[in-house]
């Protein structure tokens, strides 16, 4: 069935659906959120699609609001802490690794920066010293004796 036969309900009719089609778990508000094992998603009762029944004979069907996700009500968990962690986890990884270029880069910026800095004073120290020698060589004599 194509989403084009979505049925408008109303919140409390929505509601009703999802009590009546999910014999999973309790419903007691739209508001009220599932985890979806089938796309990895946070979905609300508002955002459950029901489908069917426009006629008012055929079955309704309730649908995970995510495009081609075809979940069942069996599917929607109730988010625990450890699965809401779980989500947040993956969450995290996913950020980690769309940033993890940029921010490589700027921590390399900063090293490069860092090391030229000491570089730099390596050299000044080297030169300073070598002076330093140069001028001690000509102050000293080499001994015109020879060993
Ligand atoms: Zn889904």
């Amino acid at each position: 069935m194509a989403l084009s036969t979505a049925t408008r309900l109303s919140d409390e009719e929505k509601l009703e659906a999802l009590r009546r089609l999910d014999q999973f778990r309790q419903w007691h508000s739209l508001n009220e959120k599932r985890y979806c094992l089938v796309c990895g998603k946070l979905i609300s009762g508002r955002q459950i699609q029901v489908a069917g029944g426009t006629r008012g004979n055929g079955p309704l069907r309730l649908s995970c609001p995510t495009e081609k996700c075809n979940s069942i009500p069996m599917d929607w968990v109730l988010p625990t802490d450890e699965i809401l962690a779980q989500v947040e986890k993956l969450a995290e990884e996913e950020r980690k690794a769309s940033a993890l270029k940029p921010v490589g880069v700027a921590i390399g910026n900063g090293k490069t920066v860092h090391a030229d800095k000491s570089h730099e004073h390596f050299v000044s120290q080297l030169r300073r010293l070598a002076f330093h020698l140069r001028r001690h060589s000509k102050a000293v004599p080499s001994n015109p004796y020879g060993p």
